[in-house]
């Protein structure tokens, strides 16, 4: 029976040119040999797997050869060269730093330095993991380092660059090796697939790629793997079903799901994937790693940053054409916050499937995230029912510009519908939309027009139209058609109740409805469905101006963390006497 030979080892490259990838750098290498111009210390550095002691093997094996071909390759034919090749070389040493950092295995080093070449014109010695020399090696390696023989060359290899002393990074010219890239470890897989007999499907051939993190000898290796077991036939199942990698179709899925704004779509799908055995953090990587790649499928300047083969470029194109980009950034920020936090997560599950609810969330048809949450309830007492005629204007908006001080009813802001009175409305920097029939606008500046004594400055105040419903209401009335709406809508309920304790809203002392969460994460979800129930309880009490609020719990105890400046101009304001008082005796905050 033929020995097998693992591929790593079957393929290694023996010349320059077999090389896969460091293409600069093995130019640099070549022209080197070629002119005769060599340092007498490399370092090569670069994560494992990139080529760093292949590189370096065939470098020593030109600097010795008797034959170098037209490009600069060994020739792999002269006595210097089948030495190498047979492993009986003298002149080509090798150490492997890892296993032999000891000061005595430096020295037993340092002496064989001393005895020059047999034959050829270099000794070669290779010290890979050079990083892994005890301070002691390291120091009796310097001297060597320092004025070596003509006759010798050094080649270190490290993983770990930042880990070899100043000393020696001066003394030694540096090599970067980059990882490989995924299309360049592809091709050679398919070279080795080709020469072994293997039948291989691209896409299987790229999970592998990306699955070895740009290292070839990993690449390698996994290949073995999946060609042992699936008897040589390299599929992209076989792949996947082989290194338990999640299906990319799970996350095609997912994003339609997202799409269709279906919350219990996703989180099926997501159980399924738990049903296979996979932990959250790698699915949620992945589905991070698929947003990424939607984001470069959606435009052409992009595809070179697309890590995929090309069969399942055109799915990742066609779902990418599907989405806006705000939602694929946003649901790239939130995997990646979800990412961030999965460690510290005492129920993880519960975190995963919050991130994929909040992901449903953005793909709502909402041309703006609305901005619900500052929203402030204009008082009832400000417009009286009569006040808004519906014969009146259809779309008088209030003017942004009205003055603080003149608390003058609402109904005296509004004007007449215009061209001049609109149009700035519409365009200004508020944010506000087009105020076509009940749409709202965010205005700032309306608060003073309130009751209340603590306005928000810079919040965005709903605007309404003339043709506003207005019909009278009670809290009575308000909790009824909350609970009304919680009866027609078990499932959206569902949702809220997962991430909220499911109460009533509650009146505040200002005469403002408001539901109170525990944190940030719930009320964000709820701020989403807020437009819909808005819309819920004003059909149900006729009145456009129904608002509520949602409060974190936590938020009333900040308000009141205000600084001194702040209590001031409270003071101030609510007692124009005191402003007297203080310039008078030009008090100051010390
Ligand atoms: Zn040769």
């Amino acid at each position: 029976m033929e020995k097998y030979i693992v591929s790593a080892r079957k393929y290694r490259p023996a010349t320059f040119k077999s090389i896969v990838g460091q293409h600069a750098l093995i130019r640099t290498l070549k022209n080197a040999v070629q002119t005769g111009r060599l340092a007498h210390s490399y370092l090569f550095c670069g994560q494992r797997g990139v080529g760093k002691t292949t590189t370096a093997r065939i470098f020593a094996k030109a600097i010795n050869c008797e034959h170098l071909t037209a490009d600069g390759e060994p020739c792999n034919e002269c006595e210097s060269c089948r030495a190498f090749n047979e492993q009986r070389s003298l002149n080509i040493i090798e150490m492997d730093a890892a296993s032999n950092n000891s000061v005595d295995e430096i020295r037993s080093l340092t002496d064989q330095v001393l005895v020059p070449p047999i034959a050829g014109r270099y000794r070669v010695f290779i010290i890979d993991e050079v990083h892994m020399l005890s301070q002691a090696a390291f120091n009796a390696f310097l001297k060597t380092l320092e004025e070596p023989p003509s006759y010798v060359i050094f080649i270190l290899a490290t993983t770990e660059k930042q880990k070899i002393l100043p000393t020696i990074l001066s003394r030694c010219q540096k090599y970067d090796f980059q990882s490989i890239t995924p299309s360049d470890i592809v091709e050679q897989l398919q070279y080795v697939a080709d020469s072994e007999g293997y039948t291989t499907e691209a896409a299987g051939l790229n999970v592998i790629a990306q699955k070895s993190d740009g290292a070839m000898r990993d690449a390698l290796s996994i290949f073995d793997q999946v060609a042992a077991a699936s008897g040589g036939n390299i599929t992209y199942q076989a792949v996947i079903d082989n290194l338990n990698i999640l299906d990319y179709d799970y996350y095609f899925r997912l994003v339609d799901a997202f799409l269709a704004g279906s919350v219990e779509q996703s989180l099926l799908i997501y159980k399924e994937v738990r049903d296979h055995g996979f932990e959250g953090k790698v699915f949620v990587n992945g589905l991070a790693n698929h947003f990424r790649e939607l984001l470069m499928a959606h435009s052409p300047e992009l595809a070179p940053l697309l890590e995929v083969t090309s069969d399942v470029e055109d799915r990742y194109r066609e779902q990418s054409a599907k989405c806006r980009l705000p939602f694929i950034y946003s649901a790239m920020e939130l995997c990646n916050k979800c990412d961030l936090s999965y460690r510290d997560a005492t129920n993880k599950q519960f975190l995963v499937e919050l991130t994929l609810i909040k992901i449903c969330q953005l793909s709502g048809d909402a041309p703006s995230p609305a901005p619900q949450p500052g929203i402030r309830k204009i008082e009832k007492s400000a417009v009286p029912s009569s006040a808004a005629p519906q014969s009146a204007a259809k779309t008088a908006v209030i003017s942004p510009q009205a003055p603080k001080q003149q608390a003058q009813p609402l109904s005296q802001s509004f004007t007449r519908p215009s061209r001049q009175n609109v149009a700035p409305a519409v365009s200004s920097p508020s944010g506000g939309m087009t105020s076509g029939g009940k749409k709202i606008m965010a205005i700032p500046s309306l608060h003073a027009v309130g009751g209340s004594n603590t306005p928000v400055v810079g919040e965005p105040v709903q605007a309404y139209t003339a043709t506003a419903r207005n019909a009278p209401y009670s809290y009575g009335n308000l909790l009824d058609a909350w609970r009304a709406f919680v009866k027609d809508n078990p499932k959206e309920i569902l949702l809220i109740n997962t991430i909220k304790s499911g109460d009533d809203p509650v009146e505040t002392a200002g005469g403002e409805y408001e539901f109170v969460v525990e944190n940030e994460a719930q009320r964000d979800i709820f701020e989403k469905k807020m437009p819909m129930i808005l819309d819920y309880l004003r059909d149900k009490l006729n009145n456009d101006r129904v608002n509520l609020r949602i409060k974190i719990r936590e938020a009333g105890v900040r308000e009141k963390l205000w600084t001194q400046k702040e209590l001031l101009t409270d003071l101030i304001e609510r007692n124009p006497k005191a402003k007297t008082f203080i310039d008078k005796y030009r008090l100051r905050f010390a």
